[in-house]
């Protein structure tokens, strides 16, 4: 595998973003793929999905110019949203919702239910919340990171949900490889050290890697904070 490189500390142009979209568009290797289906095994190119989790209130805020670009090049991304009320209210996204949905992109919810004792019971009221404030059932969802906070909760949440999927009415997860194993991600979230928490991407968003294989998973994980 090339040795990535840092590239850029957020916030990143996002033209870069159109840049890294159009390069995998034209990169006969791969093939950007509905972020989810579900994994079909052989296949003669990578498979390259992209998903963009909604974190802060400055997600919501940027993440409609990044929808423009997906619906232009016709990039089937999803969409994941949080509805827990910690870092934006939850009804703040009703119009980017919409927005997905008059272009085709999935929704689901994002989520730190594990961050909860009982966090199934978190994640059902958060399922419930979801569909009440967005007029559907979210068929899919993403766990929100908080470093190695409650890792283990997390991990033994993951573990379970996989097997109670149609119990919620869900399909599709890739917090487990039992759903997808990613080779690769590459993400616009890379954190510098010395505690100054800013944030930095590596040149795999400039120039998209060459290792990318046949029949392989990949993803690009965006957060529309940080991108201007
Ligand atoms: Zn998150």
């Amino acid at each position: 595998m090339e040795q990535r490189r840092f590239y850029a500390t957020s916030p990143y142009p996002i033209a870069l973003y159109r840049r890294f979209l159009e390069q995998a568009l034209a990169f006969r290797r791969c093939e950007i793929r509905p972020f989810t289906e579900a994994s079909f095994g052989d296949g003669p190119r990578a498979r390259l999905y992209v998903r963009h989790d909604i974190d802060t209130a400055a997600c919501v805020a940027n993440t409609p110019a990044l929808l423009e670009i997906d619906r232009e090049l016709g990039i089937p991304a999803a969409v994941y949203v949080r509805v827990d009320d910690e870092d934006y209210p939850a009804e703040s996204c009703r119009a980017m919702v919409s927005r997905c949905h008059e272009i085709g992109l999935e929704v689901g919810l994002h989520t730190a239910c594990y961050t909860h004792d009982d966090s199934f019971a978190a994640f059902s009221d958060e399922l419930d919340k979801f569909t009440t404030l967005f007029g559907f059932s979210p068929l899919s969802f993403t766990m929100h990171g908080l470093g190695t906070k409650r890792q283990l909760e997390r991990q033994d949440f993951c573990a379970k949900i996989i097997k109670s999927m149609k119990k919620y009415g869900l399909r599709f997860t890739d917090c487990r490889p039992e759903f997808r194993n990613y080779d690769y991600v590459i993400e616009d979230c890379h954190l510098e050290g010395g505690g100054s928490n800013q944030r930095f991407l590596y040149n795999d968003v400039y120039r998209i890697p060459k290792f990318f294989r046949p029949s392989r998973d990949y993803l690009f994980l965006t957060h529309p904070c940080y991108w201007t």
